[in-house]
């Protein structure tokens, strides 16, 4: 792993330069801004397809609703999590684990065989950088070299203007993209309850809205590149993750060194067949104007090499302005560049990550298909606690919420009851004995009253209901309640 310090701050050459320590950093410590050059060629517009898609699949997720859920709901307060129709709690430690082991081989295969795809066509870093923010940034600012040229110039009513429109136009879209990523946590229903509520009910909501935007803003208006550069930790994984046959964007030296300009007239009579005694890189620096991180990946594969593609774009476009082949820069892997050897994509750590991952998916779908014929989740309402019943030894009340689905194929009839502690009722607020139909989803409301003795030091006591199909018990699920400290040891 090399490291490079090759470019200028005016888009550079890939030749060293002496203020400079990376590619982001002078020696003195000061960022250095980039400026990259967008290189429209066949692999951004891909790329540009791809990141849209997933926009749209991001900011739908949390939106969709399906059995009356959200697509994802991941609501880390109350331990429960929603993936499309599927209900997991944190008790169900089996499927966690199975999921989480399922998404760190499915990294650890696709980086083994694609290199660092993720971060160039996949990763939201990039996806929202390079195809909201950058677009927006050009539409108000102009193109790099303007922007350099008024950002290194004093104040003037042009360039506040400009800053400020632009500035403004990130914060709306900060604030949209904070309100999905906070619905995956909440889901939208939440959200617009606490939007349209009284704000002195939901400060909590407009701080951490607040805070979650400023963050958003910070990271695609100033921070961006370093994000990846310095902070992600899947950067600094890849060399463990990656071998000699991983796919990677490269820079072939065997083709293009020596390197050397041309003026017109060289680059006129090697298109007539005359031979010179240099390589195909013309060092035009395209690949280093366009690179969002500002490294030359003539320089060999780097740490801040995102595979984002642009500068096998821009390359691919100046090999055919010269008439030489394209694929100066491609995607390869070290063993072709080196080797000349074509890479080796059934070797043992490829094969060991796949029958792994066929085995867990396997097990997670077995699992999932094996699971009780009625699902059943049970949550108090949220922001309610519990409410102490007037009079001498009154029960203590909490309101709760029951989703079933009926998960046979057939109608079914279902009862709750409660079974503990000791003492326990139900008050009816739906009905508590009803049908569902195959693959019906239903929520049922209602009170639990547990006698107050069973609180204890802590505040808490255990509910247990019962749900009954056909006089059978066909799960009992339990719920921590929370009531008045009865006795403090
Ligand atoms: S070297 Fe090429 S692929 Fe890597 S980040 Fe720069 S432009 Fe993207
Ligand atoms: S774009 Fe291609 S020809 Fe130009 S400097 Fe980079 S590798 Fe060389």
């Amino acid at each position: 792993m090399t490291r490079t310090n090759s470019t200028d701050s005016d888009g550079g050459r890939g030749r060293e330069h002496p203020d400079q320590v990376l590619s982001t950093l002078q020696r003195d410590g000061e960022r250095r801004w980039l400026y990259p050059t967008p290189s429209h060629g066949p692999l951004w517009r891909a790329r540009l397809v791809v990141g849209w898609a997933l926009i749209a699949l991001f900011t739908a997720l949390p939106l969709v609703e399906i059995g009356g859920e959200p697509a994802v709901l991941l609501d880390v307060i109350h331990r429960r999590f929603v993936i499309f129709g599927a209900v997991f709690h944190a008790t169900d430690t089996v499927f966690l684990m199975l999921f989480l082991l399922i998404s760190c081989l499915t990294i650890g295969l696709l980086t083994a065989l694609l290199g660092r795809v993720w971060c160039g066509w996949g990763c939201p870093q990039t996806v929202y950088l390079e195809f909201v923010f950058r677009p927006i940034e050009r539409w108000v600012e102009g193109s790099e070299t303007e922007r350099k040229r008024r950002d290194e110039g004093p104040w003037t009513v042009d360039k506040a203007w400009r800053k400020a429109v632009k500035h403004g136009l990130y914060a709306a879209v900060a604030l949209g993209l904070a309100h999905t990523f906070v619905a995956y946590f909440v889901s939208w229903e939440k959200l617009v309850e606490w939007m349209t509520g009284p704000p002195t009910q939901h400060w909590g909501f407009f701080v951490m809205m607040a805070i979650t935007t400023a963050l958003i803003l910070f990271d695609f208006a100033y921070f961006r590149e370093q994000m990846c550069v310095t902070i992600c930790p899947y950067a600094k994984l890849q060399s463990v993750l990656m071998d000699e046959d991983s796919m990677i964007v490269s820079y072939d030296p065997n083709r293009g060194e020596p390197r050397g300009r041309r003026s017109r007239a060289q680059i006129k009579k090697e298109q007539d067949g005359a031979k010179l005694e240099l390589g195909d890189c013309i060092d035009c620096g395209a690949c280093v104007r366009t690179c969002p991180t500002g490294i030359d990946i003539r320089d060999g594969l780097q740490l801040e090499c995102v595979n984002c593609t642009q500068c096998i774009d821009a390359c691919n476009d100046i090999m055919e302005s010269i008439d030489k082949p394209k694929g100066l820069i491609r995607y390869t892997s070290q063993r072709q560049i080196e080797d000349g050897e074509e890479a080796n994509i059934l070797r043992p750590r490829v094969i060991l990550y796949s029958l792994l991952l066929a085995a867990l998916m396997g097990i997670f779908g077995f699992l999932l298909y094996a699971e009780q014929p009625v699902s059943v989740d049970v949550r108090r309402e949220s922001g309610a606690s519990y409410r102490q019943l007037d009079g001498e030894g009154q029960p203590v009340a909490s309101s709760v919420q029951f989703r079933l689905r009926n998960q046979t194929d057939q109608t079914q009839s279902y009862e709750i009851t409660v079974e503990g502690p000791e003492g326990s009722s139900l008050r009816e607020v739906d009905d508590l004995s009803f049908e569902l139909d195959a693959n019906e989803m239903t929520r049922v409301n209602t009170w639990v009253l547990i006698p107050k003795r069973h609180f204890g030091s802590e505040g808490r006591a255990e509910a247990t209901f019962a749900i009954r199909s056909d006089g059978e018990i066909v799960q009992k699920p339990s719920l921590s309640m929370q009531g008045p400290i009865t006795h403090v040891e």
